[in-house]
Protein backbone atom coordinates (compact mmCIF):
# COMPACT_ATOMS: atom_id res chain seq x y z
CA UNK A 1 0.00 0.00 0.00
CA UNK A 2 1.08 3.35 -0.50
CA UNK A 3 1.42 5.59 2.10
CA UNK A 4 -0.68 8.74 2.10
CA UNK A 5 0.85 10.74 4.74
CA UNK A 6 4.09 12.70 3.56
CA UNK A 7 7.41 12.30 5.91
CA UNK A 8 9.80 15.46 6.14
CA UNK A 9 12.99 14.65 7.41
CA UNK A 10 15.36 17.55 8.33
CA UNK A 11 19.19 17.12 7.60
CA UNK A 12 21.67 17.76 9.52
CA UNK A 13 25.41 16.08 10.48
CA UNK A 14 23.64 12.43 11.06
CA UNK A 15 22.24 12.44 7.92
CA UNK A 16 25.61 13.56 6.25
CA UNK A 17 27.03 10.22 7.34
CA UNK A 18 27.96 7.53 4.90
CA UNK A 19 24.71 5.43 3.24
CA UNK A 20 22.26 7.27 6.00
CA UNK A 21 20.74 9.64 3.05
CA UNK A 22 20.13 6.59 1.20
CA UNK A 23 18.31 4.73 4.16
CA UNK A 24 15.83 7.16 3.93
CA UNK A 25 15.52 7.01 0.66
CA UNK A 26 14.95 3.69 0.91
CA UNK A 27 12.60 4.26 4.26
CA UNK A 28 10.51 6.50 1.85
CA UNK A 29 11.38 10.17 2.93
CA UNK A 30 9.23 12.65 0.75
CA UNK A 31 10.88 15.96 1.30
CA UNK A 32 14.04 17.07 3.42
CA UNK A 33 14.20 19.92 4.99
CA UNK A 34 17.10 22.40 4.69
CA UNK A 35 17.40 23.96 8.33
CA UNK A 36 18.99 27.86 7.32
CA UNK A 37 19.43 27.80 11.33
CA UNK A 38 22.70 25.67 10.99
CA UNK A 39 25.50 25.13 8.55
CA UNK A 40 26.72 27.13 5.86
CA UNK A 41 25.76 27.95 2.08
CA UNK A 42 28.15 24.94 0.90
CA UNK A 43 26.42 22.67 3.21
CA UNK A 44 23.21 23.42 2.08
CA UNK A 45 23.62 23.41 -1.82
CA UNK A 46 25.99 20.22 -1.33
CA UNK A 47 22.79 18.58 0.64
CA UNK A 48 20.69 19.58 -2.06
CA UNK A 49 23.13 18.43 -4.68
CA UNK A 50 22.82 14.83 -3.41
CA UNK A 51 19.06 14.92 -2.86
CA UNK A 52 18.50 15.63 -6.40
CA UNK A 53 21.11 12.83 -7.49
CA UNK A 54 19.63 10.09 -5.20
CA UNK A 55 15.77 11.22 -6.52
CA UNK A 56 17.84 10.11 -10.25
CA UNK A 57 19.52 7.07 -9.39
CA UNK A 58 16.37 5.80 -6.90
CA UNK A 59 13.04 7.49 -9.39
CA UNK A 60 12.06 8.40 -5.93
CA UNK A 61 11.43 11.88 -6.47
CA UNK A 62 12.42 13.53 -2.91
CA UNK A 63 11.04 17.28 -2.35
CA UNK A 64 13.64 20.71 -0.95
CA UNK A 65 12.30 22.40 2.07
CA UNK A 66 14.78 25.25 2.82
CA UNK A 67 13.90 27.05 6.20
CA UNK A 68 15.02 30.37 6.97
CA UNK A 69 15.98 30.94 10.37
CA UNK A 70 13.83 34.20 11.11
CA UNK A 71 14.42 36.19 13.95
CA UNK A 72 14.97 33.61 16.18
CA UNK A 73 16.76 34.57 19.39
CA UNK A 74 19.62 32.33 19.83
CA UNK A 75 22.16 31.53 22.61
CA UNK A 76 25.86 31.22 20.97
CA UNK A 77 28.07 28.81 22.14
CA UNK A 78 29.99 27.48 25.23
CA UNK A 79 33.47 26.76 25.19
CA UNK A 80 33.01 22.86 26.34
CA UNK A 81 29.67 22.76 23.54
CA UNK A 82 27.20 22.44 26.85
CA UNK A 83 26.60 23.48 30.47
CA UNK A 84 24.58 22.42 33.04
CA UNK A 85 22.42 24.63 34.65
CA UNK A 86 21.41 24.59 38.58
CA UNK A 87 18.09 25.94 39.83
CA UNK A 88 18.63 29.31 41.56
CA UNK A 89 21.97 30.28 39.74
CA UNK A 90 23.06 33.60 37.96
CA UNK A 91 23.02 33.27 34.55
CA UNK A 92 23.42 35.92 32.13
CA UNK A 93 23.07 36.53 28.46
CA UNK A 94 25.20 39.04 26.75
CA UNK A 95 25.27 40.56 23.85
CA UNK A 96 28.76 41.37 23.80
CA UNK A 97 29.85 38.26 24.83
CA UNK A 98 32.60 36.65 22.43
CA UNK A 99 30.39 34.05 20.82
CA UNK A 100 32.48 31.29 21.54
CA UNK A 101 33.11 32.26 25.00
CA UNK A 102 29.96 31.05 27.01
CA UNK A 103 30.40 29.15 30.31
CA UNK A 104 28.18 28.16 33.16
CA UNK A 105 27.56 31.49 34.14
CA UNK A 106 26.95 33.45 30.85
CA UNK A 107 26.85 33.05 27.33
CA UNK A 108 26.16 35.66 24.03
CA UNK A 109 23.17 35.78 21.95
CA UNK A 110 22.07 37.15 18.47
CA UNK A 111 19.45 39.00 18.84
CA UNK A 112 20.20 42.66 19.35
CA UNK A 113 17.00 44.07 20.84
CA UNK A 114 16.78 41.06 23.55
CA UNK A 115 18.14 43.52 26.26
CA UNK A 116 15.53 46.19 25.36
CA UNK A 117 12.47 44.43 24.68
CA UNK A 118 13.13 42.11 28.31
CA UNK A 119 12.23 43.90 31.62
CA UNK A 120 12.85 42.43 35.19
CA UNK A 121 10.16 39.79 35.90
CA UNK A 122 10.44 38.73 32.06
CA UNK A 123 10.24 34.42 31.85
CA UNK A 124 12.90 32.93 29.32
CA UNK A 125 12.78 29.85 27.52
CA UNK A 126 15.35 27.90 26.41
CA UNK A 127 15.48 25.29 24.48
CA UNK A 128 11.48 25.38 23.16
CA UNK A 129 11.11 25.41 27.57
CA UNK A 130 13.29 22.73 28.85
CA UNK A 131 15.02 25.77 30.84
CA UNK A 132 13.20 28.37 31.83
CA UNK A 133 15.41 31.79 33.23
CA UNK A 134 13.34 35.11 34.98
CA UNK A 135 14.98 38.38 34.24
CA UNK A 136 16.54 40.15 37.31
CA UNK A 137 17.60 43.12 35.36
CA UNK A 138 18.86 44.14 32.31
CA UNK A 139 22.59 46.03 32.68
CA UNK A 140 23.96 48.06 29.31
CA UNK A 141 23.23 45.01 26.55
CA UNK A 142 23.61 41.90 29.40
CA UNK A 143 20.50 40.36 30.32
CA UNK A 144 20.98 39.43 34.38
CA UNK A 145 18.56 35.63 35.16
CA UNK A 146 18.13 33.79 37.51
CA UNK A 147 17.55 29.90 36.66
CA UNK A 148 14.41 29.02 37.85
CA UNK A 149 14.36 25.03 35.88
CA UNK A 150 17.80 23.95 35.25
CA UNK A 151 19.41 21.45 32.67
CA UNK A 152 21.85 20.70 29.94
CA UNK A 153 22.05 23.70 27.73
CA UNK A 154 23.81 23.31 24.86
CA UNK A 155 24.99 24.93 21.67
CA UNK A 156 22.92 27.65 19.64
CA UNK A 157 19.46 26.77 21.05
CA UNK A 158 16.56 29.18 20.71
CA UNK A 159 15.12 31.65 23.31
CA UNK A 160 11.26 32.72 23.62
CA UNK A 161 10.05 35.00 25.36
CA UNK A 162 6.71 33.52 27.49
CA UNK A 163 3.51 35.38 25.95
CA UNK A 164 5.31 36.41 22.76
CA UNK A 165 5.45 40.14 21.83
CA UNK A 166 8.94 40.33 20.12
CA UNK A 167 9.05 42.94 17.78
CA UNK A 168 11.36 41.39 14.96
CA UNK A 169 10.49 41.61 11.59
CA UNK A 170 10.20 37.48 9.96
CA UNK A 171 12.73 38.24 7.63
CA UNK A 172 16.18 38.96 9.08
CA UNK A 173 18.73 40.31 7.05
CA UNK A 174 20.59 37.01 7.37
CA UNK A 175 17.07 35.46 5.40
CA UNK A 176 18.06 37.87 2.90
CA UNK A 177 21.48 36.80 2.22
CA UNK A 178 19.86 33.31 2.57
CA UNK A 179 17.13 33.60 0.15
CA UNK A 180 20.02 34.56 -2.52
CA UNK A 181 21.29 31.02 -1.96
CA UNK A 182 18.63 29.19 -2.11
CA UNK A 183 18.20 31.15 -5.56
CA UNK A 184 21.34 29.42 -6.37
CA UNK A 185 20.65 26.17 -4.69
CA UNK A 186 16.87 26.01 -6.03
CA UNK A 187 13.91 23.94 -3.80
CA UNK A 188 10.44 23.32 -3.97
CA UNK A 189 9.69 25.24 -0.82
CA UNK A 190 10.60 28.00 1.54
CA UNK A 191 9.57 28.01 5.20
CA UNK A 192 9.59 31.62 6.65
CA UNK A 193 10.01 31.28 10.22
CA UNK A 194 7.79 33.64 12.96
CA UNK A 195 5.45 34.97 10.45
CA UNK A 196 3.69 37.76 12.39
CA UNK A 197 1.30 38.59 9.36
CA UNK A 198 0.30 38.13 5.48
CA UNK A 199 2.95 40.75 4.33
CA UNK A 200 5.93 38.86 5.73
CA UNK A 201 5.11 36.34 3.26
CA UNK A 202 4.44 37.81 0.16
CA UNK A 203 7.61 39.91 0.91
CA UNK A 204 9.07 36.58 1.29
CA UNK A 205 7.61 35.43 -1.94
CA UNK A 206 9.05 38.98 -3.52
CA UNK A 207 12.60 38.29 -2.04
CA UNK A 208 12.19 34.54 -3.60
CA UNK A 209 10.94 35.62 -6.85
CA UNK A 210 13.50 38.33 -7.97
CA UNK A 211 16.11 35.41 -7.45
CA UNK A 212 14.32 33.47 -9.75
CA UNK A 213 12.91 31.21 -7.45
CA UNK A 214 9.07 30.28 -7.50
CA UNK A 215 9.22 28.11 -4.72
CA UNK A 216 5.69 27.13 -2.53
CA UNK A 217 5.69 29.55 0.53
CA UNK A 218 5.41 27.72 3.68
CA UNK A 219 4.16 30.01 6.66
CA UNK A 220 5.58 28.58 10.20
CA UNK A 221 2.87 29.21 13.06
CA UNK A 222 4.86 29.88 15.85
CA UNK A 223 3.98 33.01 17.15
CA UNK A 224 0.78 33.73 19.57
CA UNK A 225 -0.35 37.13 17.02
CA UNK A 226 -0.16 34.60 14.01
CA UNK A 227 -3.06 33.18 15.25
CA UNK A 228 -5.07 35.80 15.59
CA UNK A 229 -4.58 36.25 11.91
CA UNK A 230 -4.64 32.86 10.80
CA UNK A 231 -7.11 32.89 7.47
CA UNK A 232 -4.67 35.64 6.20
CA UNK A 233 -1.32 33.71 6.73
CA UNK A 234 -2.62 30.72 5.58
CA UNK A 235 -4.40 32.15 2.38
CA UNK A 236 -0.68 34.06 1.83
CA UNK A 237 1.05 30.93 2.06
CA UNK A 238 0.56 27.71 -0.27
CA UNK A 239 1.42 25.61 3.18
CA UNK A 240 1.15 26.10 6.46
CA UNK A 241 3.27 24.47 9.35
CA UNK A 242 1.91 23.75 12.69
CA UNK A 243 5.62 24.47 14.70
CA UNK A 244 4.49 23.15 18.24
CA UNK A 245 8.16 24.03 19.46
CA UNK A 246 8.35 27.85 19.38
CA UNK A 247 4.26 28.51 19.21
CA UNK A 248 3.66 25.67 22.23
CA UNK A 249 6.57 28.19 24.31
CA UNK A 250 4.38 31.07 23.12
CA UNK A 251 1.04 29.81 24.12
CA UNK A 252 1.56 27.57 26.14
CA UNK A 253 1.49 24.02 25.47
CA UNK A 254 -2.19 22.85 26.80
CA UNK A 255 -3.07 24.89 24.20
CA UNK A 256 -1.41 23.03 21.60
CA UNK A 257 -3.58 20.29 20.77
CA UNK A 258 -6.52 22.22 20.14
CA UNK A 259 -4.62 24.83 17.79
CA UNK A 260 -3.25 22.16 15.88
CA UNK A 261 -6.48 20.59 15.03
CA UNK A 262 -8.28 23.70 14.11
CA UNK A 263 -5.07 24.77 12.21
CA UNK A 264 -4.99 21.92 10.14
CA UNK A 265 -8.85 21.86 9.44
CA UNK A 266 -9.00 25.17 8.37
CA UNK A 267 -5.85 25.01 6.18
CA UNK A 268 -7.56 22.15 4.57
CA UNK A 269 -10.42 23.91 4.01
CA UNK A 270 -8.91 26.66 2.26
CA UNK A 271 -7.17 24.11 -0.17
CA UNK A 272 -3.51 24.67 1.52
CA UNK A 273 -1.40 22.14 2.75
CA UNK A 274 -0.44 21.40 6.27
CA UNK A 275 2.70 20.18 7.92
CA UNK A 276 2.50 18.96 11.48
CA UNK A 277 6.36 19.94 13.26
CA UNK A 278 8.52 19.37 15.99
CA UNK A 279 8.86 16.81 18.58
CA UNK A 280 7.20 13.80 16.87
CA UNK A 281 9.68 11.48 17.30
CA UNK A 282 12.13 13.50 20.51
CA UNK A 283 12.62 10.07 22.24
CA UNK A 284 14.18 8.43 18.73
CA UNK A 285 16.93 11.28 19.08
CA UNK A 286 18.84 8.73 21.87
CA UNK A 287 16.35 5.36 21.18
CA UNK A 288 15.81 3.09 18.44
CA UNK A 289 12.06 2.61 18.98
CA UNK A 290 9.20 5.59 19.86
CA UNK A 291 7.55 5.97 23.02
CA UNK A 292 3.89 4.79 22.74
CA UNK A 293 2.53 8.33 23.16
CA UNK A 294 4.69 9.60 20.33
CA UNK A 295 3.48 6.49 17.96
CA UNK A 296 -0.41 8.10 19.17
CA UNK A 297 0.97 11.71 18.26
CA UNK A 298 2.01 10.55 14.68
CA UNK A 299 -1.57 8.67 13.76
CA UNK A 300 -3.58 11.47 15.33
CA UNK A 301 -1.48 13.88 13.25
CA UNK A 302 -2.96 11.80 10.78
CA UNK A 303 -6.60 11.43 11.92
CA UNK A 304 -6.47 15.41 11.84
CA UNK A 305 -5.70 15.34 8.33
CA UNK A 306 -2.40 16.84 8.25
CA UNK A 307 -0.64 16.15 5.05
CA UNK A 308 3.04 15.68 6.33
CA UNK A 309 4.56 15.48 9.37
CA UNK A 310 8.32 16.30 9.74
CA UNK A 311 11.55 14.83 11.98
CA UNK A 312 13.98 17.98 13.27
CA UNK A 313 16.69 16.55 15.59
CA UNK A 314 15.66 12.88 15.33
CA UNK A 315 16.95 13.05 11.55
CA UNK A 316 19.39 15.68 11.37
CA UNK A 317 21.32 15.01 14.67
CA UNK A 318 19.85 11.93 16.24
CA UNK A 319 21.34 8.04 16.68
CA UNK A 320 18.48 6.83 14.51
CA UNK A 321 17.24 8.95 11.69
CA UNK A 322 16.59 5.83 9.88
CA UNK A 323 14.68 4.33 11.81
CA UNK A 324 12.92 7.55 12.68
CA UNK A 325 11.57 7.47 9.46
CA UNK A 326 10.71 3.89 9.58
CA UNK A 327 8.46 4.28 12.76
CA UNK A 328 6.91 7.29 10.79
CA UNK A 329 6.40 5.49 7.91
CA UNK A 330 4.35 2.15 9.88
CA UNK A 331 2.22 3.77 11.97
CA UNK A 332 0.76 6.14 8.93
CA UNK A 333 0.10 2.99 7.07
CA UNK A 334 -1.75 1.52 10.09
CA UNK A 335 -3.48 5.21 11.15
CA UNK A 336 -4.55 5.65 7.45
CA UNK A 337 -6.89 2.26 7.04
CA UNK A 338 -9.22 3.79 9.43
CA UNK A 339 -12.22 4.67 7.94
CA UNK A 340 -12.40 7.98 9.28
CA UNK A 341 -9.23 9.15 7.27
CA UNK A 342 -11.01 7.77 4.00
CA UNK A 343 -14.82 9.43 3.27
CA UNK A 344 -14.81 13.03 3.74
CA UNK A 345 -17.81 15.66 3.37
CA UNK A 346 -15.50 18.54 2.62
CA UNK A 347 -17.07 21.10 0.05
CA UNK A 348 -20.46 18.91 -0.74
CA UNK A 349 -22.16 22.13 -0.24
CA UNK A 350 -20.01 24.53 -1.95
CA UNK A 351 -20.73 26.23 -5.54
CA UNK A 352 -17.71 25.78 -7.73
CA UNK A 353 -17.01 28.65 -9.90
CA UNK A 354 -13.83 26.80 -12.27
CA UNK A 355 -14.55 23.62 -14.43
CA UNK A 356 -11.30 22.18 -13.53
CA UNK A 357 -12.33 21.96 -9.73
CA UNK A 358 -15.51 20.37 -10.57
CA UNK A 359 -13.98 17.58 -12.43
CA UNK A 360 -11.46 17.77 -9.44
CA UNK A 361 -13.75 17.44 -7.26
CA UNK A 362 -15.76 15.17 -9.22
CA UNK A 363 -12.83 12.45 -9.33
CA UNK A 364 -12.69 12.00 -6.06
CA UNK A 365 -16.37 11.44 -5.55
CA UNK A 366 -16.34 9.00 -7.73
CA UNK A 367 -13.62 7.43 -6.42
CA UNK A 368 -14.75 7.59 -3.10
CA UNK A 369 -18.03 6.13 -4.14
CA UNK A 370 -16.99 3.35 -6.81
CA UNK A 371 -14.22 0.58 -7.16
CA UNK A 372 -11.27 2.57 -8.76
CA UNK A 373 -7.41 1.71 -7.90
CA UNK A 374 -6.30 5.11 -8.21
CA UNK A 375 -6.74 8.45 -9.82
CA UNK A 376 -4.49 9.84 -13.11
CA UNK A 377 -4.26 14.06 -12.64
CA UNK A 378 -2.39 14.92 -15.90
CA UNK A 379 -1.58 18.07 -14.76
CA UNK A 380 0.70 21.56 -15.56
CA UNK A 381 0.68 23.58 -12.46
CA UNK A 382 -0.56 20.90 -9.81
CA UNK A 383 -3.95 22.62 -9.27
CA UNK A 384 -6.11 19.57 -10.00
CA UNK A 385 -4.19 17.10 -7.44
CA UNK A 386 -4.01 20.15 -4.88
CA UNK A 387 -8.20 20.25 -4.94
CA UNK A 388 -8.33 16.47 -4.89
CA UNK A 389 -5.98 16.32 -2.17
CA UNK A 390 -8.11 18.55 0.40
CA UNK A 391 -10.59 15.20 -0.19
CA UNK A 392 -10.32 12.22 2.55
CA UNK A 393 -9.90 9.50 0.60
CA UNK A 394 -7.94 5.88 0.40
CA UNK A 395 -7.28 6.62 -3.23
CA UNK A 396 -3.60 7.30 -4.33
CA UNK A 397 -3.70 10.15 -6.60
CA UNK A 398 -0.88 10.20 -9.22
CA UNK A 399 0.38 13.76 -10.57
CA UNK A 400 1.82 12.85 -13.85
CA UNK A 401 3.68 16.21 -14.83
CA UNK A 402 6.30 17.20 -17.02
CA UNK A 403 6.84 20.49 -15.54
CA UNK A 404 9.76 19.66 -12.42
CA UNK A 405 8.63 22.47 -10.02
CA UNK A 406 4.85 20.58 -10.08
CA UNK A 407 6.22 17.57 -9.20
CA UNK A 408 8.51 18.97 -6.66
CA UNK A 409 5.41 20.30 -4.73
CA UNK A 410 3.52 17.73 -4.80
CA UNK A 411 5.95 15.75 -2.88
CA UNK A 412 4.11 17.20 0.14
CA UNK A 413 0.35 16.80 -0.55
CA UNK A 414 -1.10 13.83 0.99
CA UNK A 415 -1.92 10.82 -1.30
CA UNK A 416 -0.60 12.41 -4.37
CA UNK A 417 2.20 10.71 -6.09
CA UNK A 418 4.63 12.33 -8.52
CA UNK A 419 5.47 10.77 -11.64
CA UNK A 420 7.34 12.39 -14.74
CA UNK A 421 4.76 12.34 -17.82
CA UNK A 422 5.42 14.51 -21.15
CA UNK A 423 3.00 14.74 -23.69
CA UNK A 424 3.84 14.17 -26.94
CA UNK A 425 1.51 16.84 -28.48
CA UNK A 426 1.12 15.07 -31.94
CA UNK A 427 -0.88 11.97 -30.11
CA UNK A 428 -4.30 11.92 -29.48
CA UNK A 429 -6.61 11.49 -26.20
CA UNK A 430 -6.70 7.50 -26.52
CA UNK A 431 -3.35 7.32 -27.33
CA UNK A 432 -2.07 9.54 -24.28
CA UNK A 433 -4.47 6.87 -22.00
CA UNK A 434 -2.46 4.10 -23.73
CA UNK A 435 0.92 5.74 -22.48
CA UNK A 436 -0.54 6.77 -19.30
CA UNK A 437 -1.35 3.38 -18.01
CA UNK A 438 1.90 1.91 -19.82
CA UNK A 439 3.51 4.02 -17.09
CA UNK A 440 1.21 3.13 -14.32
CA UNK A 441 2.32 -0.25 -15.34
CA UNK A 442 5.94 0.12 -15.48
CA UNK A 443 5.48 1.39 -12.06
CA UNK A 444 3.95 -2.03 -11.03
CA UNK A 445 0.49 0.14 -9.97
CA UNK A 446 -1.37 -1.28 -12.49
CA UNK A 447 -2.40 -4.86 -13.70
CA UNK A 448 -5.15 -6.01 -15.72
CA UNK A 449 -8.73 -5.35 -14.86
CA UNK A 450 -7.85 -1.95 -12.54
CA UNK A 451 -10.17 0.69 -13.00
CA UNK A 452 -8.03 4.20 -12.95
CA UNK A 453 -9.87 7.78 -13.88
CA UNK A 454 -7.85 9.84 -15.49
CA UNK A 455 -8.35 13.96 -15.80
CA UNK A 456 -6.88 16.20 -18.14
CA UNK A 457 -7.41 18.89 -20.42
CA UNK A 458 -7.20 19.64 -24.57
CA UNK A 459 -3.45 18.08 -24.40
CA UNK A 460 -2.05 21.60 -25.08
CA UNK A 461 -0.11 21.57 -22.13
CA UNK A 462 -2.40 24.78 -20.92
CA UNK A 463 -2.14 25.78 -17.22
CA UNK A 464 -5.67 24.93 -15.66
CA UNK A 465 -7.17 23.56 -18.80
CA UNK A 466 -8.51 20.31 -17.19
CA UNK A 467 -11.70 19.46 -18.69
CA UNK A 468 -12.23 15.91 -18.65
CA UNK A 469 -12.91 13.08 -16.71
CA UNK A 470 -12.34 9.68 -18.36
CA UNK A 471 -12.70 5.79 -16.83
CA UNK A 472 -10.29 3.17 -18.05
CA UNK A 473 -10.35 0.13 -17.20
CA UNK A 474 -6.76 -1.26 -17.61
CA UNK A 475 -6.28 -4.46 -20.41
CA UNK A 476 -9.98 -4.04 -21.98
CA UNK A 477 -10.89 -1.16 -24.60
CA UNK A 478 -8.39 1.24 -25.73
CA UNK A 479 -5.80 0.62 -22.80
CA UNK A 480 -3.18 -1.96 -23.33
P1 LIG B 1 12.14 25.13 14.13
O1 LIG B 1 10.61 25.32 13.82
O2 LIG B 1 12.42 23.66 14.16
O3 LIG B 1 12.84 25.83 13.04
O4 LIG B 1 12.29 25.80 15.45
C1 LIG B 1 9.62 24.40 14.18
C2 LIG B 1 8.97 24.72 15.51
O5 LIG B 1 9.19 25.76 16.10
O6 LIG B 1 8.19 23.86 15.94
MN1 LIG C 1 10.50 27.28 15.35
Amino acid sequence: MLRRTKILATLGPATDKPGVLEGLFKAGVDVVRMNFSHGSAQDHIDRANKIRELSKITGHRVGILADLQGPKIRIARFKDTKVILHEGQDFALDINLDPTAGDNTQVGITYEPLALEVKPGSRLLLDDGRIVLDVINVENMRVNCTVIVGGDLSNNKGINLLGGGLSAAALTEKDKEDIKTIGIMGCDYVAVSFPRCAEDLHEARRLLEAEGCYAGIVAKVERAEALDVMDEIILASDVVMVARGDLGVEIGDANLPAVQKKLIERTRELNRIAITATQMMESMIENAIPTRAEVFDVANAVYDGTDAIMLSAETASGKYPVKAVEAMDRICLEAEKQPRVRVSDHRVNIQFDRDDEAIAMSAMYMANHTKIKGIVALTESGSTPLWMSRISSGIPIFALSGEETTLGKVTLYRGVFPVYFKINPTHDHAEVNREIVKELRQWNRAADGDKFIITKGDLTGVKGGTNALKVVVVGQGLTP
